[in-house]
C-alpha cells in the first residue's frame, strides 16, 4: 500500500509576512486529515518560518530546488544539505526550471542524487509540453526524462523517490489532463518503466502523482485512479480552503 501524498508548490509567491498566515489557515485542517502525507514547498525564503510553524505538526515541509554540489563558489545556489537543515522533501525537475533556466536531464540527475545523499526526498517532475503531446511524444519523452532523470540509482534509491507527471499544457491552464490520460501515462509509461528497470517490488513501492490544474473540484478524479498516489498542486495550493479540499479526497 502507497501512502497518498499532496505537495503544494508555492512557485515565487508569498513573502514571510504573506506565508505565515497563509500557513496558519491551513494548519489545524490539514493536520485533522489522516493517512495522506502533506508537503507544503514555500520560497527559500520563507521556509525557515514555516518549518517553525510547521514543528510536531506531522506537516513536512519541501523546497522547490537545489544545486547538486556540496558548497563552494556557487553564488546565488542553495545546497542540498542546506535545504536538509529545514526541508523533508524537494521538488526537481520542474518544467518551469526546464523552460526558463534551461535545467536539462542530466542536471536533475545530479540533484536527484543529491538530495538522497543527504535524506531528502526528491519529487522528480516529468511530462510532455503540448507539442511533444500533439505530435504523439508523450511516452518517448516522458521515458526519456525518467530514463536519464534516474541514470545511476540503485532499487533501494528509487524506492525513495516521488515522481510528478506534469503535463507542461496543463500546468496553471485550467486545462487539466482526464483522469484517463494521466492514468495512462502514470501507470501504462512511468510505473511500467519503473517495473522494466528495477523490477515489479519497486515499480510497485513508488509514489506517483499527477501534477497541472488540479484544484478541489477535480482532484477526487485522479486518485480515483489506482496508479495515482497523490497530487503535485501549484495555484490551488495557494488557497487554504481549496487546498484543504484537495487533501482530504486524496485521504478518502
Ligand atoms: C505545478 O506548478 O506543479 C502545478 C501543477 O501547477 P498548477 O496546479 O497551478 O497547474
Amino acid at each position: 500500500m502507497r501512502t497518498p501524498l499532496v505537495a503544494g508548490n508555492w512557485k515565487m509567491n508569498k513573502t514571510v509576512e504573506q506565508a505565515c498566515p497563509l500557513v496558519a489557515a491551513m494548519l489545524s485542517g490539514l493536520q485533522a486529515i489522516p493517512n495522506v502525507e502533506r508537503v507544503l514547498c514555500p520560497p527559500f525564503t520563507a521556509l525557515m518560518p514555516v518549518s517553525a510553524m510547521l514543528d510536531g505538526s506531522g506537516i513536512q515541509l519541501g523546497a522547490q530546488n537545489l544545486f547538486w554540489e556540496a558548497s563552494g563558489a556557487y553564488t546565488g545556489e542553495i545546497s542540498a544539505e542546506m535545504v536538509k537543515e529545514f526541508c523533508q522533501f524537494v521538488i526537481l525537475g520542474h518544467s518551469e526550471r526546464r523552460q526558463y533556466f534551461n535545467e536539462t536531464d542530466e542536471g536533475i540527475n545530479r540533484k536527484v542524487k543529491a538530495s538522497l545523499e543527504v535524506g531528502l526526498t526528491p519529487i522528480v517532475c516529468v511530462g510532455e509540453t503540448l507539442t511533444e503531446n500533439e505530435a504523439g511524444e508523450t511516452f518517448q519523452v516522458v521515458t526519456r526524462q525518467l530514463r536519464l532523470g534516474l541514470q545511476g540509482l540503485n532499487a533501494e534509491q528509487v524506492v525513495r523517490i516521488v515522481i510528478a507527471y506534469e503535463p507542461v499544457w496543463a500546468i496553471g491552464s485550467g486545462r487539466a489532463a482526464s483522469k484517463e490520460d494521466a492514468s495512462a501515462v502514470i501507470g501504462g509509461v512511468i510505473r511500467a518503466a519503473l517495473k522494466s528497470s528495477f523490477g515489479n517490488e519497486v515499480a510497485e513501492a513508488v509514489r506517483i502523482l499527477y501534477g497541472g490544474s488540479v484544484n478541489g473540484d477535480n482532484a477526487a478524479e485522479y486518485f480515483s485512479q489506482p496508479d495515482i498516489d497523490g497530487a503535485l498542486v501549484g495555484g490551488a495550493s495557494l488557497k487554504a480552503e481549496e487546498f484543504l479540499q484537495i487533501v482530504k479526497a486524496a485521504g478518502e
